[in-house]
């Protein structure tokens, strides 16, 4: 009897020590010091005290269609889906002694756009205890990005949930307002397609040159997108607004963070895609005619397996621009 008892015993508490392992594995507790780390790292031009709001993004996109040019604009926003900020160091070297890169890292967006342009830190989430408070999640990152405004203005506070029509995303904005063949594209559209969907139906309704194109995953997109940087293609585009998407799939499987292969790899390889699409645009034979805004940005991070809280992990984002902010 009293060995049954022993066994119980340690039964339970073999399996409580299990329970627990799993839970904290799937939500680890936030590390106090996650953003004075990343914070410290030398590749930024701010810091944490002067990191931009994600409507201030959409906002600096806006204000470079508004300005007037000689030349042709073209617009290439290129998201990347559920990306920390310390994802960055497999790519950039930190003088601060953070990785052991010898050099920034070859056929890499990031690289590319940092050395020739603008890197920043960036949050997403809205301002913490504020109207302005929004899940970390991609809808309401995306269309912040998209529209210039939080979700208490766009609508768009969570997946799921609609944006409002009078709040335009800068996708339909360039259409109506400059004239420019516009192209939204992602994979998995579940979480989007019932924010921006009401612009697709705007531009529908008014005979507007705005596309939507939903693909399987980020090397269908990536074939597309390079359809719509070739000059005189059929499916060439003014401005693309496109979210390489695997690398959240990836994190909620293996983990977001430096320590799952597979969430780095996945980066790497839409980094490298962005590279690429980057290139061709460089190449087009009209390229000198034309005013290129490029800009690499972020809906979210996460921890764990999962996004969408108030953490550091989740909250802090960056984006990088050929042009400076
Ligand atoms: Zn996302």
């Amino acid at each position: 009897m009293k060995k049954l008892y022993v066994w119980l015993i340690s039964f339970i508490a073999v399996f409580a020590v299990l329970i627990t392992g799993i839970f904290i594995y799937i939500f680890p507790p936030a590390t106090q010091n996650y953003l004075n780390k990343v914070n410290g790292y030398s590749f930024w031009l701010n810091d944490k005290d002067t990191m931009i709001s994600q409507p201030q993004i959409g906002q600096f996109v806006q204000k470079f269609l508004s300005t007037p040019s000689t030349k042709q604009k073209k617009v290439a926003f290129l998201g990347f889906d559920a990306i920390r900020a310390d994802a960055l160091l497999n790519i950039l070297k930190d003088e601060n002694g953070a990785n052991d890169l010898a050099q920034d890292k070859a056929n890499s967006a990031f690289s590319l756009i940092k050395n020739n342009g603008y890197l920043y830190l960036a949050y997403a989430g809205g301002e913490k205890g504020t109207d302005t408070q929004q899940k970390t999640s991609t809808a309401p990152g995306w269309t912040a990005l998209a529209t210039g405004t939080w979700g208490n203005v766009n609508g768009v506070q969570q997946n799921g949930d609609y944006k409002n029509a009078d709040i335009k995303t800068t996708i339909l904005i360039a259409c109506e307002q400059y004239n420019m063949r516009s192209l939204f594209t992602v994979a998995y559209r579940s979480h989007i397609d019932k924010a921006f969907n009401v612009d697709l139906e705007y531009a529908k309704e008014n005979n507007l040159d705005m596309k939507i194109h939903y693909v399987d995953n980020d090397s269908q997109m990536q074939e597309y997108l390079l359809n719509c940087v070739e000059v005189n293609n059929e499916l060439e585009r003014d401005f693309i607004f496109a979210i390489y998407k695997d690398t959240d799939v990836i994190g909620h499987k293996f983990g977001f963070s430096n320590d799952s292969n597979e969430y780095v790899d996945t980066f790497m390889t839409a980094d490298n895609m962005a590279y690429e699409l980057i290139q061709a645009i460089y190449a087009r034979p009209t390229y000198n005619d034309e005013d290129w805004l490029i800009v690499l940005a972020v809906d979210h991070g996460g921890l764990g397996l999962a996004h969408g809280g108030q953490t550091d992990e989740e909250r802090t984002v960056f984006f990088a621009s050929n042009k400076s902010f």
